[in-house]
């Protein structure tokens, strides 16, 4: 962590001794061997940003804006990566490794330029080769826009994913979708979500390369002929339909420190007819622009639901897209040193982020079957070998279901594969389980509940060899119940891998004051081994290093602060409790349990009911809702006119303060969690499958308060259970209550307290002039069942609060307890969940 590295010193005289080579072709070597005299790497730094803003960006340097500067360091930056990654790509074919190939629809990687300066170990010198140049890095670096190619954790997994991949150099590709919307940009209006489109191309992506040569056809409809071989067997051809180019745009992703680039290909939707000679000659000039705009679409848009599927042709169009392209490009580069597929899953390995690429299975069983005529049995056998998959929720509304009719529309020969695959399991099934109907619906591939409809989850456990849960937790549930019968039959598939986050983005990087700081005690070497973490333990018992520690949050929280202030012209108290829950805004995360206790505390202020229990809080949410989730809506509605009940009532001042900081996105995130004091991951317990922001939040030294779900169960044994705040049923609880008959009714006129609580909120009393207007929003838990259990979980949240405040004025035991928290998140690390990904699943060593 090169903080406290030397910056070499500029030479004293500037004409060099011998004739220099001018590097307008290419730069000058970052090896300090190959530095001679004058050419320092500042100079070179300086050189080369002056060269890419006159010949990339055509521009007089002399009236460059700060964006110039952005974009011309980001290409000084690439080209430095763009020699890595050629001498990466090379190590590859030499020592002709294993691939792995990561796909995911999403790829939330926001920005870049910090994390490739920081992978470069060009840190200082690039702060100082702007500041001679009369810019600031921070500032530079503030102008880049997010790459919201995701719409929350499971997209930033796979951004954290590939920086470990990276850094722990495994032969890896990130494959996903260039979508030319990401996830649209959150403003507030009167207390409403309002969305924008997110056209984060508009100024260029200086990131990215092109590579028009890599272009493939992908098929939609047609039919499917079958037709006899010479051998006499039965085929299947699938002509006709529409045809869509995908073309590849690569992104490099680097390792840590470590000279390894690995790649992100992301396919871009371009019509067949740009290069379709035929159509210049047909007449039909407008028409055949106008299906080159259709066609186009396919790339267009990122769709913005979180843990829930809409069930849109163009989104199924988007999964066969993108698998499609993907395994062209795989089977291209399989075959250019290897002859036929037998040994396929021993050279190739295939990670299936959640079921929205699962459609890669019957892809490469049609390439097998009717491309290369392998036999049903090898093809069948290859595939189950090279897949992998990993589930990442259990909710039902999650879960891909696709109507058989619509897929045989799209994908006619598809849905002839998996009818033959659903054929041939259920036969054996039949043998294993003679007259057992209901199982035989429940293992089905397809249901017949609504409708016909083909069920991914089956089909992704079916042709996969792993299937993995992403919590211990959440595998055993996956085993359990979600695919009890799956687990039965297949009980080795079966396995968990616990998420993780790369320290280099979410703590070295978003937070380099406590960086420094835990490298003074530990020494550097927790970047890439996070577990040497542990070695604070003693530290937390030291008053001084407390006091920095506690110096350092408090810092952190200051800007914080002067951010809101700027975005929200909102003023902060920084001696103030920070409690925050920033996260997607969904009914089973529970912002609203989170909303009930501040209006209890509210209530509790205003009628000078509270006592000791009461701590200055500032209570900061942020989360986009799903743009046709109105309940979701409905709750940030909610909560500004909470936090505008609050900044009203004169006996909240000082005592409390509620904040919805717009837009969350990967760049946001970077500034809030540093300054969070107690991380919210109060979800009811059985629902989130790991959660991933717990970690961020415990690894930059905030408390949590959370119940005993997702990897919050795994957080809380490694911190210690007395540095976290436990409340809530767990899992077989409210399972067990659920059977019983939950009725939320007993809850709301047992404890005091909710009454009220939900009484003034049913009232009208925080919207007056729309007194129905969170009418709704009650109904939810009084009249609808509260499927979330809030109310269950009501009296025992508040009660941990109440432990919060307690805590937190004993400010000495919070330090030591936050330092404990940061100290123990060693194992959360996405290195950890890599290798072990890479040992269980892929078999590639490390
Ligand atoms: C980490 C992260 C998430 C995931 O947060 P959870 O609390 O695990 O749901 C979502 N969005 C962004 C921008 C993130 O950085």
């Amino acid at each position: 962590m090169p903080v406290k590295k030397p910056v070499p010193k500029r030479p004293a005289q500037k004409s060099p001794p011998v004739p220099q080579p001018q590097p307008v072709s290419g730069p000058c070597p970052d090896d300090p061997e190959e530095q001679v005299g004058f050419c320092s790497l500042i100079e070179k730094l300086k050189k080369d940003i002056r060269r890419h803003m006159f010949a990339f960006l055509g521009k007089d340097i002399a009236r460059a804006g700060i964006h110039d500067y952005y974009k011309a360091l980001a290409y000084t930056m690439r080209e430095r990566m763009a020699e890595h990654w050629i001498r990466t790509q090379r190590s590859y074919y030499d020592a002709s490794a294993k691939r792995v190939y990561y796909l995911s629809l999403e790829f939330l990687v926001g920005r870049s330029l910090k994390n490739n300066v920081l992978c470069l170990g060009l840190e200082d010198q690039v702060r100082e080769a702007l500041a001679e140049m009369g810019q600031d890095f921070e500032e530079v670096a503030e102008t880049e826009w997010d790459a919201g190619l995701g719409n929350g954790g499971l997209g930033r997994l796979a951004s954290c994913y590939l920086d470990s991949l990276a850094t722990l150099k495994i032969p890896a590709y990130g494959y996903g979708i260039r979508y030319e919307y990401g996830i649209f940009h959150q403003s507030i209006q009167d207390g409403w979500q309002v969305e924008r489109p997110d056209n984060w191309l508009r100024f260029g992506n200086p990131w990215e390369y092109d590579r028009a040569g890599y272009l493939y056809p992908v098929q939609f409809g047609g039919e499917v002929r079958a037709y006899t071989d010479e051998q006499g067997r039965l085929r299947a051809v699938w002509e006709g339909g529409e045809k869509v180019m995908a073309m590849a745009y690569d992104m490099m992703v680097p390792g840590y420190q470590n000279g390894n680039v690995i790649n992100m290909r992301l396919w871009s939707a371009k019509s067949s007819r740009d290069f379709d000679l035929e159509f210049f000659n047909s007449g039909a000039y407008l028409r055949a622009i106008e299906d080159k705009a259709k066609s186009e679409n396919i790339s267009k848009v990122l769709y913005p639901t979180d843990s829930f599927v809409e069930g849109q042709e163009l989104r199924l169009k988007q999964q066969y897209f993108f698998v499609a392209a993907t395994f062209q490009d795989i089977t291209r580069r399989h075959l250019k040193h290897h002859q036929g597929f037998d040994e396929l899953p021993d050279l190739v390995a295939v990670q299936l982020n959640d079921t929205h690429p699962a459609i890669a299975i019957p892809e490469l069983m049609r390439i097998l079957l009717d491309e290369h005529l392998l036999p049903w049995e090898k093809a069948w056998e290859i595939c189950v070998g090279t897949f992998a998959y990993t589930n990442h929720t259990v909710m039902p509304e999650a879960l891909e279901h696709w109507p058989v009719d619509l897929m045989t529309r799209v994908l006619p020969r598809h849905m002839q594969i998996i009818f033959e695959i659903n054929r041939r399991f259920l036969d054996e099934v039949r043998k294993r389980y003679p007259g057992d109907d209901e199982r035989l619906r429940r293992l089905s591939l397809i249901s017949e509940d609504y409708g016909k409809r083909v069920r991914m989850a089956n089909l992704a456990v079916l042709g996969s060899h792993s299937v993995n849960g992403v919590s211990a937790l959440h595998t055993d549930i996956l085993k359990n119940s979600t695919f009890r019968d799956f687990a039965e039959l297949f009980p080795e598939r079966f396995n968990n891998k616990t998420n993780g986050v790369t320290p280099r983005r979410w703590l070295r990087q978003c937070n380099p004051g406590l960086a420094e700081l835990i490298a003074e005690g530990i020494g550097h070497g927790f970047v890439t081994d996070l577990s040497r973490l542990e070695g604070l333990k003693p530290l937390a018992a030291d008053a001084e290093f407390r006091a920095r520690w506690g110096k350092v949050k408090h810092k952190n929280k200051q800007r914080l602060a002067e951010y809101v202030l700027y975005k929200l012209d909102r003023k902060l108290d920084p001696d103030s409790l920070f409690d925050v829950q920033v996260k997607r805004i969904h009914e089973y995360k529970r912002q609203l349990l989170n909303v009930l206790h501040v209006v209890s505390l509210y209530d509790d202020l205003r009628s000078g009911r509270l006592g000791r229990d009461i701590v200055p809080r500032t209570v900061i949410f942020g989360g986009k809702a799903a743009p046709g989730y109105r309940m979701a809506k409905l709750i940030i509605r909610l909560i500004h006119a909470v936090s505008d009940a609050v900044a009203r009532e004169p006996k909240c001042q000082g005592q409390l303060a509620v904040a919805f900081l717009p837009n969350y996105c990967v760049s946001n995130a970077e500034k809030i969690i540093p300054g969070a004091e107690l991380s919210e991951q109060i979800s009811l317990a059985g629902t989130e499958a790991s959660g991933t922001g717990n970690m961020k939040f415990s690894l930059n030294g905030a408390l949590t308060i959370g119940t005993l779900d997702g990897a919050n169960v795994e957080i809380r044994e490694r911190v210690g259970a007395e540095n976290f705040f436990l409340f809530g049923l767990t899992t077989p609880e409210a399972g067990a209550l659920k059977a019983r008959g939950y009725n939320p009714w007993e809850y709301y006129q047992k404890d005091e307290t909710l009454h009220r609580v939900l009484d003034l909120v049913a009232s009208g009393h925080f919207s007056p002039l729309q007194p129905d207007l969170f009418r709704p929003v009650v109904d939810s838990l009084l009249k609808d069942g509260d499927r979330w259990m809030l109310l269950a979980d009501f009296r025992s949240y508040v009660e941990a609060q109440k432990q919060v405040a307690r805590l937190y004025r004993s400010s000495e035991l919070w330090l030591e307890k936050s330092i404990l928290n940061t100290a123990g998140m060693g194992y959360f690390s996405s290195d950890r969940a890599v290798a072990e990904y890479a040992r269980d699943i892929w078999g590639v060593g490390v």
